[in-house]
């Protein structure tokens, strides 16, 4: 018996595949314009590196925003309760989940059983999100992917606009009166994390606290988090996979 959890993200899609002795796979592609194919693709993958067909998986089980325009799924699932069940397995004495994917943000508290006690979602405002990062990286010439590296805290300016278009020409601004990349990149950090820290203190914040999402990956954002919380951030190797690692755990328990 096997079970595969999808979660299909605005910008990625990621499958994992577990089988009955707990052995773990998984594959992540970009979503691009078509969650179906998306997710037919990590199918295919996920099945050819666990060497099995498609009649050995029990169930699979999807979560993420495009979950409901998929066909492959036996059942759909809340990204909250996913995330919270993926993290519980890895990190059990983790109270708190940040989340930062590519188009929201979220804070998830959880008990010693993995159960969501309450939760705070920032899916209205792309500023606070990965969807940010991507397009002031843009606006700088570089990829999302090499942003944590390049900042220099020691110039480290303000990005104040709210929006994100708003931010793209602010950065380009910046840059044009001969602010330094490497400063502006800081101050994007900083903003993400300042805006991610506020909705969890209104939340309340409870030790431990693990980041997840594809952002979770930049350790700049991780900082400013950590500074903003007054606590260890601890981020799991596959901090991109837990909501589909927790929508696999559930088709796995069924
Ligand atoms: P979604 O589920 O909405 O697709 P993810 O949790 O997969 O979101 O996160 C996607 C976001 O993660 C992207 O918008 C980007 O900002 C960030 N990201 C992805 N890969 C990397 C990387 N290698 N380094 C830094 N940030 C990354």
């Amino acid at each position: 018996m096997a079970g595969i959890g999808l979660d299909i993200g605005s910008t990625a899609s990621k499958g994992v595949l577990i089988l009955e002795d707990n052995q773990q796979y998984r594959e992540i592609l970009a979503t691009g314009w078509s969650p179906r194919e998306a997710a037919a693709g990590l199918v295919e993958k996920l099945l050819d590196n666990a060497g099995i067909n498609r009649n050995d998986v029990e169930r699979i089980y999807a979560t993420g925003y495009g979950r409901i325009a998929i066909s492959q799924a036996d059942k759909t699932i809340t990204e909250i309760k996913c995330h919270a069940k993926g993290v519980s397995q890895l990190l059990p004495e983790v109270r708190t989940i940040i989340d930062i994917g590519g188009q929201d943000s979220k804070v998830i508290r959880v008990n010693q059983y993995g159960q969501v006690i309450d939760f705070a979602m920032n899916d209205k405002c792309a500023a606070g999100t990965g969807r940010f990062l991507q397009v002031t990286a843009t606006a700088l010439g570089m990829d999302v992917s090499e942003l944590a590296l390049a900042e220099d805290r020691s110039q480290m300016v303000s990005v104040n606009s709210m929006c994100t278009v708003f931010a793209e020409s602010e950065i380009i601004g910046l840059i044009a009166g001969g602010t330094s990349r490497t400063g502006v990149i800081a101050g994007l950090h900083q903003s993400v994390g300042k805006r991610v820290a506020a909705m969890a203190r209104r939340l309340g914040v409870k030790d431990k606290v693990a980041f997840t999402g594809g952002v979770a990956i930049n350790q700049g954002v991780r900082r400013v988090l950590s500074e903003e919380l007054g606590c260890e951030i601890i981020v799991p190797e596959m901090c991109q996979f837990t909501g589909a690692l927790g929508a696999a755990l559930l088709a796995m328990e069924m």
